[in-house]
């Protein structure tokens, strides 16, 4: 289906706020992102998992979720400004079951959010990896594309051609 980022962002981070209030979910979403073909309920758990993740291990600050367009592809992160995850365990994290353990403040959990996360990403066609903001020393960054294509023959849909 084509579907509208700004739309599914939204609708997650709403639901992200009432599941966890008072926690700060800020969103900044290009004016201009072209559809993507997806699925829109499961990029919603996708992005509803990752921001469940923002919470338990995020600290306390803002969580940001950005989306926009870079180059052939539409970028979706999320961001937190917690203790972070190791560089050599940044891949890790996406196994079945892993979990950093004390080292989260025994939050709870199964392991099994992100390598879920990563099979439906992976699923409908992008790529999810997480990310240790250098400079800052502190936070994660989860980071999503997905594909823009082309249509032959056709002007690819935009949102305002969306009904
Ligand atoms: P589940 O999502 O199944 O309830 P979980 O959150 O432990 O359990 P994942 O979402 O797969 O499982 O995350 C795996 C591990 O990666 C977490 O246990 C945690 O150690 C680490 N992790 C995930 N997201 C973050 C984050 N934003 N900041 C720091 N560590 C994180
Ligand atoms: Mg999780």
């Amino acid at each position: 289906d084509w579907v509208d980022v700004a739309d599914v962002v939204r609708a997650s981070t709403d639901r992200a706020r009432k599941y966890f209030p008072g926690r700060v979910i800020e969103t900044g979403i290009a004016p201009d992102l072209p559809l993507i073909e997806t699925d829109s309920v499961l990029l919603g758990q996708v992005l509803f998992n990752l921001l469940d993740n923002a919470v338990k291990y995020g600290g306390t600050e803002p969580i940001n979720v950005y989306a926009r367009r870079d180059g052939n592809e539409v970028l979706i992160s999320v961001t937190d400004l917690g203790k972070g995850i190791p560089v050599e365990e940044l891949e890790q994290v996406f196994e079945k079951f892993y979990r950093r353990g004390k080292a989260d403040g025994r939050a709870p959990g199964t392991g099994l959010g992100l390598s879920i996360a990563r099979g439906f990403v992976t699923a409908m066609g992008g790529t999810i990896k997480a990310e240790s903001p250098a400079l800052k020393k502190r936070g994660t960054r989860i980071v999503m594309r997905f594909p823009i294509k082309e249509i032959q023959g056709k002007d690819m849909p935009c949102r305002e051609d969306a009904p």
